[in-house]
């Protein structure tokens, strides 16, 4: 599904990630971790197509296409879904009217008809009892004064409602609490199906108790220096990262 090849990106002129390798099969859901400053929401932005990053070199396959050659909308449209990708906060925009302007426009896209009101609708319901989103949250203006854990919810129900292929979800700066880690986990595990796959960047082992990771990566100066299973997260959580660190530096 998703192939990175040798990525390098700069910010600024200053190189962030140095040769990032990782492949994505259907139905695989991937933790990325590592220390602060790693890398890892720049992996995540440049996946996304935001354009203070600079690809330097290497390459990302997306079912079959150049992901890097496709503007950040399109992305979108071939099935990568990136919560932070949508508009933080817009005055007077209710989500519901924002999500159906953006799914009609993700079916179009996918030669399917819109759906008009009543479907859309009946939809969401679907939709919001899966994620057990609250309606009242639906017609507040988008993420206006959301707290972190409803802005959590209302990323989780974006991504139901959306069907996404590749679900790119970085939780790093978003100071989760309990709630808002039962939402984003509870939420990835029912959204995980055989066809679709999940990476989810993370610097909470408490987080990965809930989704289950098939593999765990560690980003260390802006290239994968570690990955295994599960069993990984969990060693992280009981030495830290400085022994990956020595490891690396002592490599170098
Ligand atoms: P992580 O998510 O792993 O904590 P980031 O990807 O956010 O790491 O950051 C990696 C490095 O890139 C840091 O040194 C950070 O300061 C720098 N960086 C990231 N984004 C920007 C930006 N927009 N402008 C300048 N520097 C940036
Ligand atoms: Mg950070
Ligand atoms: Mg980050």
């Amino acid at each position: 599904m998703l192939t990175i090849k040798n990525l390098h990106a700069a910010v600024e002129g200053t190189p962030i990630l140095r040769g990032i390798n990782l492949e994505v099969k259907p139905g695989e859901v991937h933790a990325i971790m590592g220390p602060n400053g790693s890398g890892k929401s720049t992996l995540a932005s440049v996946l996304a197509g935001r354009e203070e990053y600079e690809v330097t070199e290497g390459e990302v396959i997306f079912k079959g296409k150049d992901l890097l050659e496709l503007a950040p909308e399109d992305r979108a449209r071939e099935g990568v879904f990136l919560a932070f990708q949508y508009p933080v906060e817009i005055p007077g925009v209710s989500s519901t009217n924002f999500l159906r302007t953006a799914l009609n426009q993700v079916r179009e896209y996918r030669g399917q008809e819109p759906l008009d009101a009543v479907k859309f609708l009946s939809l969401m319901k679907e939709k919001m009892k899966l994620v057990e989103i609250d309606q009242k949250l639906l017609s507040r203006s988008l993420n206006e004064g959301f707290s972190g854990g409803e802005k959590k919810r209302n990323e989780i129900f974006q991504m139901a409602m959306l069907e996404p292929t590749l679900s790119i979800l970085d939780e790093t700066d978003s100071g989760l609490d309990i709630d808002a880690l039962r939402i984003v986990s509870n939420g990835v595990n029912k959204l995980k199906s055989p066809d679709t796959a999940t990476i989810v960047v993370t610097h909470y082992q408490r987080l990965l108790e809930y989704i289950v990771p098939d593999y765990v990566h560690v980003l260390y100066k802006g290239q994968i220096v570690k990955s295994g299973t599960k069993d990984l997260a969990l060693e992280l959580e009981a030495k830290g990262y400085d022994w990956i660190k020595e490891e690396v530096d002592a490599a170098v």
